[in-house]
């Protein structure tokens, strides 16, 4: 599979992984690899964050869009004149 981001700019790369949200197919150099916590539940204490973390890999619009501290803000921002 081929990375959709460099596709999109008109080179071909080859992929080593896909976007979790939008299942872009990526190449190294588009892939952003964020940390999710990992938590266990417990039915009668509070849930408990776990040392080892979690992988994610996004694609930067993805990464960007769900960094946004809240989405109806910035979509008003961005409507702003
Ligand atoms: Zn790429
Ligand atoms: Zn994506």
């Amino acid at each position: 599979m081929k990375c959709y981001q460099c596709l999109r700019s008109g080179t071909t790369q080859e992929a080593a992984g896909l976007c979790h949200h939008c299942s872009a197919a990526l190449c190294p150099e588009h892939i952003c690899e964020v940390q999710d916590s990992a938590t266990v539940m417990h039915i009668l204490a509070p849930s408990m964050e776990l040392p080892i973390r979690a992988r994610i890999l996004l694609c930067s619009v993805c990464k960007a869009a769900l960094d946004q501290p809240s989405g109806e803000q910035s979509l008003f921002e961005n409507t702003k004149r």
